[in-house]
C-alpha cells in the first residue's frame, strides 16, 4: 500500500510512532465539545451544504473516532496458524497496535481505542458507541460503522442479539436500551428503519417487497432521508429485538434469493429519535430602560436526531473472498460502495476540495453521518491470522485515514408548534377549570348571602308583625277599658243627678272624674304616638336593610321583589295602624266631646244634645273664645285636619264613620271651620252626601255641613259645589229625623244668605225644606221654621232696599199654608220662627193679598195679642198698621189691634 502521508509510521522508521498529521487525538468522549478548529476548511462541499437553516447557529467540529478490535483466533486459525504469531500485537494501554511485517519489522499505529480479543461487548459498546448514543440523545446525528474483512466480527460487534446471554449483546441492542431508558414515553418518540444495500439497491429489511428504496436529499438542509422505508415505532426493547430478528430473517431470505452472502451487503439500521425540550429563556433589553430586561419564556422545541448503525460489507477484495463465481458486475457494485467510501474518507482526511460523495449510494446515504454533520465512531475489526495480513493492514490504514476526518456537529432543533399547542391547551384547560371553580364559589357565596338576607328579613318581619300585633291588642284593651270606665262614670253621674238634686252643683265643679279619664286617654294617645314613631323607625330600618341587601345580592332580583312586597305589606300595616290610632283618637275626641256635653248638660240640668252647633252655636264660640282651647280643639291640633279628612276616604267603613263624626264635632267649633274648609273638608263632606251609603255617615256629614253653613263664606262655597241640590236630594230621600234635622238646619242656614235666595229656589232648596215637614219631628220642624224665617227676613231686607219686588218666593213655592198652620205650634222654637216669618212676609204689600187669603192675617193679629215676646208683638202690630191692605181688611172684619 502506498504511503499516503496519513500513515503513522513507515518501514524506515522502525518502532517510531507517528500520530496522524492532524492528530488532535483525545481520550475524551464525544460529549466534550471541541472548540472551532483552525484547520476547518470552509471550502468543503459537505460543510457548505450542511449549513442548514434548521440547525442551531454554530457547529462544533469533532473528529471521527476510530477504535480497532481484534477477534480472537477461531478454531481453524488455532489449528492452522498454531505455529505462527498473530499478525498484530496490541498495546491497549498505549492505544497502539503493532502490525508485524515480518519477524523483525513492524509498524505501529495509534487509535482512539484498541480493543483486544478479550474486550467484552459491554466495553466495546461503552468506548465505541455510548458517546455517540449520548450525543444522539442530546439532539445530534450519530453514526457507528463497523469496517473490516469478512469474518472479523463486524456483525458480532454490532448486531448480536444476545438472546441467551445478555452480556453478548451487540451495539445495536445496547444503543436501543440506552435510548429507551433516557427518553420520555409521553413526549418523545423513537422509530426504526432497517435496510440492506446490495448492488447499489436499497432494500427494506422490514418489508422485503419494498426492494428499491430511493434516497432523498433536502437541497436546502442537505438532510438525507428514505421516505420509502418502513418506520416502526419502538416502545420497548422486546419489540426492537423482534424487529432485528425479523430484519435478519428477511436479510437471509433476500440473500438466498439473490444467491449471495450477507457479507457482501451493507446492513443499515436507522434509529430516529424525536424529543421535546424547552429552549432557553432569552433576556431582551426593554425599550425604555436598556438596563432592565424582559425575559422571554422558553420556547417549546423538538429535537430530531438520527443514529445510524452500519454493518458494512466485508472489506476484502472480491477475488479473495471466493467470489469468482459471481458476475463481474456484482463484484464491481460491491466494490463501488466501499471504494467510494474509502475515496470520500481520503478526500475528507486531506481536506480535499472535492469529496466524491455522489459516487455511490452508500456515500450518499452516509452523507450527513460520515464526514457530514454527525458524531461518528468507526470500529475496524481485524483478525489475528497472519494469512490475512494484507487485508488487515488495509483495514488498519482505512481506520487511520478515517481518524483525520473532521465532522461539523450541529444540533437539529425545530420549533415545536404541536407541543406548544398541546401545552397551551393544557394551560387553557387548567384556566377554564380554575375559572369554573371560582365561578361556582362565587355563585355559592351569592346564594349564601341571599339566604342569609332572606332569613334576616323574615326574622325582622316576624318580630315587627308580632310587635305590632301585641301593641295593637294592648291598645285595644286599654281603649276598651277606658271606654268602660267612662261609661261607668257617666251612669254613675246620671244616677247621682236623678237621685240627688243638688248633685248638679257638684257636677259643675266635678271635672276631676272626666279630667282623669281624659288624662288617661291622653297618655294612651301619647303611647300610641310613640309606638307609631317606633313603627316608622322600624320600617325605615327595614328599608335601609333592604337597600343593603340589594347592594349585596348581585343576582337577587327575585329576592328584592320579595323584600319589596314585604315592605309594601309593612307600609300597609303601618297605614292600618295609623288609621287605628286616628280612630282611637277620634273615638277619644268623641268621648271627650260627649263628656264635655254631659258636663254642660248636668250643669244646666237638661238633656244631652249630640250636635250643639245647630241650637246653641254660641256656646261653642264662647268656649273657644274663653281663652283656653277645648280638649277637642287641642286634640284637633295634635292630629292634624288633613289626616282626619284623609280618613273620610278610608277603605274601612268604621274608620269613615268615626272620621266624619270627628269632622262634624270639629266643624261645630267656629274656630276650626276655616281650617276644615281650607283643607277641603267641605268638599269631602259633600262627597259623602253624594255617595250615600250609610245613614250615620250621611247624618253626621249633613250635620257637619250644617255647622259649616253657619259661616257666610262657606254658604257660597256650598252653593258653588252644588251643595243645595245635594241637600235637597237628601231631604227628599232621607227618613231618619236626625238626618232630616241636619239637612233642614243646613238649608236654614243657607236661607239666611241674601245672595243665595234665587239659587235656593231654583235648585229646589225651598221645596226641599218644606217637604221635610212630612217628618213631623219637632226638631225638624223647628229647623224648617228657622229656614223660612231666615228666608223671609232676607227677602224683606231686599225689598226694603229696593233690590227685589213682587210676591215672596215662599208664597210662590206654596209655603204659606204650612206657615199659617204652624203659627200655633206648641213647640216654642217653631212658633217663634213662624211668628217672625209672618212679620217679615207682612212687611210687603205684594204678599198681603195672599196672606189675607191664606188666613195669615188672623195669625198676625193673634201674635199682636198672645206672643210671649214683647218685641215680636210690637213688630206684628207695626207691620199690620203699615199695610193698607191689612188695615182695610181688619176694618172690614172689624178687628182692632
Ligand atoms: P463478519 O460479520 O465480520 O463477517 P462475524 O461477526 O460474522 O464476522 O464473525 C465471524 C465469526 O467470528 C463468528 O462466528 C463470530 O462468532 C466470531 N467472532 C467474531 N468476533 C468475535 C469475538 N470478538 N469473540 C469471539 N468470537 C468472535
Ligand atoms: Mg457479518
Amino acid at each position: 500500500m502506498a504511503s499516503n502521508g496519513y500513515r503513522n509510521g513507515t518501514g524506515t522508521n522502525k518502532g517510531a510512532i507517528k500520530p496522524p498529521a492532524s492528530s488532535n487525538i483525545r481520550s475524551s468522549s464525544f460529549k466534550s465539545r471541541l472548540p472551532p478548529s483552525s484547520n476547518h476548511s470552509p471550502g468543503s462541499a459537505l460543510r457548505r451544504t450542511s449549513s442548514a437553516s434548521f440547525t442551531t447557529a454554530a457547529g462544533v467540529p469533532g473528529r471521527v473516532r476510530v477504535a480497532v478490535r481484534l477477534r480472537p483466533r477461531n478454531a481453524e486459525e488455532s489449528t492452522a496458524d498454531a505455529d505462527f504469531a498473530d499478525c498484530v500485537e496490541l498495546q491497549p494501554e498505549l492505544k497502539r497496535l503493532k502490525l508485524r511485517k515480518n519477524n523483525w519489522e513492524s509498524e505501529t499505529y495509534e487509535f482512539d481505542e484498541v480493543l483486544t480479543e478479550f474486550a467484552s461487548q459491554k466495553r466495546v459498546y461503552e468506548v465505541v458507541a455510548k458517546p455517540v448514543v449520548e450525543s444522539v440523545l442530546d439532539g445530534y446525528n450519530g453514526t457507528v460503522m463497523a469496517y473490516g474483512q469478512t469474518g472479523t466480527g463486524k456483525t458480532f460487534t454490532l448486531g448480536r442479539l444476545g438472546e441467551e446471554d445478555t452480556s453478548a449483546r451487540g451495539i445495536m441492542v445496547r444503543s436501543m436500551e440506552e435510548i429507551l431508558v433516557n427518553v420520555s414515553r409521553e413526549t418523545d418518540s423513537i422509530s426504526v428503519s432497517y435496510l440492506q444495500l446490495y448492488m447499489e439497491t436499497i432494500q427494506d429489511l422490514l418489508d422485503p417487497a419494498n426492494d428499491n428504496i430511493s434516497i432523498v436529499e433536502d437541497p436546502r438542509t442537505g438532510d438525507v432521508s428514505l421516505p420509502g422505508a418502513t418506520h416502526v415505532e419502538i416502545k420497548d426493547e422486546q419489540s426492537f429485538l423482534e424487529l432485528l430478528r425479523l430484519g435478519e430473517a428477511h436479510r437471509i431470505a433476500a440473500n438466498t434469493k439473490l444467491n449471495t452472502e450477507s457479507s457482501r451487503s451493507h446492513a443499515i439500521l436507522m434509529v430516529h429519535v424525536k424529543r421535546s425540550v424547552l429552549g432557553e429563556e432569552v433576556a431582551i433589553p426593554t425599550e425604555s430602560d436598556k438596563s432592565s430586561h424582559f425575559v422571554k419564556p422558553p420556547k417549546p422545541l423538538v429535537r430530531k436526531s438520527k443514529l445510524v448503525l452500519v454493518d458494512l460489507a466485508g472489506s476484502e477484495r472480491v477475488q479473495k473472498s471466493g467470489s469468482e463465481g459471481h458476475m463481474l458486475e456484482e463484484a464491481k457494485s460491491i466494490n463501488l460502495s466501499l471504494s467510494a467510501l474509502g475515496k470520500c474518507i481520503n478526500a475528507l482526511a486531506e481536506n480535499s476540495a472535492h469529496v466524491p460523495i455522489r459516487d455511490s449510494k452508500l456515500t450518499r446515504l452516509l452523507r450527513d453521518s460520515f464526514g457530514g454533520t454527525a458524531r461518528t465512531s468507526l470500529i475496524v475489526t481485524i483478525g489475528p491470522s497472519p494469512r490475512h495480513r494484507g487485508e488487515t493492514a488495509s483495514t488498519i490504514l482505512f481506520g487511520q485515514r478515517a481518524m483525520k476526518v473532521e465532522n461539523m456537529l450541529r444540533i437539529k432543533e425545530e420549533f415545536d408548534y404541536k407541543s406548544l399547542a398541546r401545552r397551551l391547551e393544557i394551560q387553557l384547560d387548567k384556566l377554564i377549570a380554575e375559572n369554573e371553580r371560582q365561578q361556582k364559589a362565587f355563585d355559592d357565596e351569592v346564594e349564601r348571602i341571599n339566604l342569609e338576607a332572606q332569613n334576616r328579613v323574615s326574622e325582622v318581619e316576624r318580630n315587627f308583625t308580632d310587635g305590632l300585633e301585641k301593641e295593637r291588642l294592648k291598645c285595644q284593651m286599654e281603649y276598651m277599658e277606658s271606654v268602660k270606665k267612662l261609661e261607668e262614670k257617666m251612669i254613675e253621674n246620671q244616677q247621682k243627678h236623678q237621685h240627688d238634686g243638688f248633685m248638679k252643683d257638684k257636677c259643675n265643679g266635678e271635672g276631676p272624674g272626666f279630667c282623669e279619664d281624659i288624662a288617661v286617654i291622653k297618655k294612651l294617645l301619647e303611647k300610641e304616638t310613640h309606638m307609631r314613631k317606633e313603627a316608622e323607625k322600624e320600617v325605615n330600618k327595614l328599608k335601609s336593610q333592604l337597600g343593603q341587601h340589594m347592594d349585596a345580592g348581585a343576582g337577587g332580583d327575585a329576592e328584592i321583589l320579595k323584600l319589596q312586597i314585604a315592605l309594601e305589606d309593612e307600609v300597609h300595616q303601618k297605614k292600618k295602624l295609623e288609621e287605628e290610632i286616628i280612630i282611637l283618637r277620634s273615638q277619644m275626641l268623641q268621648l271627650t266631646f260627649e263628656a264635655d256635653q254631659m258636663r254642660r248638660c248636668l250643669a244646666r240640668g237638661g238633656s244631652g244634645n249630640a250636635y250643639p252647633g245647630l241650637d246653641s252655636p254660641m256656646s261653642q264660640v264662647r268656649d273657644s273664645l274663653s281663652g283656653h282651647k277645648t280638649p277637642v280643639s287641642a286634640l284637633f291640633d295634635q292630629v292634624g285636619v288633613e289626616k282626619i279628612l284623609d280618613l273620610l276616604e278610608s277603605e274601612d267603613a268604621n274608620v269613615r264613620i268615626h272620621a266624619v263624626k270627628v269632622v262634624a264635632n270639629l266643624a261645630a267649633e267656629e274656630a276650626n271651620q276655616e281650617r276644615i274648609v281650607e283643607a277641603g273638608g267641605l268638599t269631602s263632606l259633600l262627597m259623602l252626601l253624594r255617595s250615600y251609603e250609610d245613614e250615620t255617615v250621611r247624618r253626621v256629614a249633613a250635620g257637619a255641613i250644617a255647622n259649616l253653613a253657619m259661616n257666610e263664606a262657606n254658604q257660597e262655597l256650598i252653593m258653588v259645589q252644588g251643595g243645595i241640590s245635594l241637600l235637597s236630594t237628601t231631604a227628599s230621600d232621607a227618613e231618619d229625623p236626625q238626618t232630616l234635622r241636619m239637612v233642614a238646619g243646613a238649608i236654614a242656614n243657607l236661607c239666611g244668605n241674601d245672595k243665595l235666595q234665587a239659587t235656593l229656589r231654583s235648585e229646589g232648596g225651598i221645596k226641599a225644606l218644606l217637604g221635610m215637614v212630612r217628618c213631623r219631628h219637632p226638631d225638624v220642624l223647628s229647623q224648617v221654621a228657622r229656614g223660612i224665617a231666615n228666608f223671609a227676613k232676607c227677602e224683606s231686607r231686599a225689598s226694603t232696599n229696593g233690590i227685589r219686588s213682587g210676591r215672596s218666593l215662599l208664597i210662590d213655592e206654596g209655603a204659606l199654608p204650612w206657615i199659617v198652620q204652624s203659627a200655633n205650634n206648641d213647640a216654642a222654637p217653631i212658633r217663634r220662627h213662624i211668628e217672625l216669618a209672618l212679620c217679615h212676609l207682612a212687611q210687603h204689600e205684594a204678599n198681603a193679598k195672599d196672606m189675607i187669603n191664606g188666613g195669615a192675617l188672623w195669625e198676625l193679629v193673634r201674635i199682636t195679642r198672645d206672643c210671649s215676646r214683647e218685641d215680636i208683638r210690637s213688630l206684628a202690630r207695626r207691620t199690620l198698621n203699615s199695610s193698607l191692605l191689612f188695615r182695610s181688611e181688619m176694618r172690614r172684619l172689624r178687628i182692632e189691634l
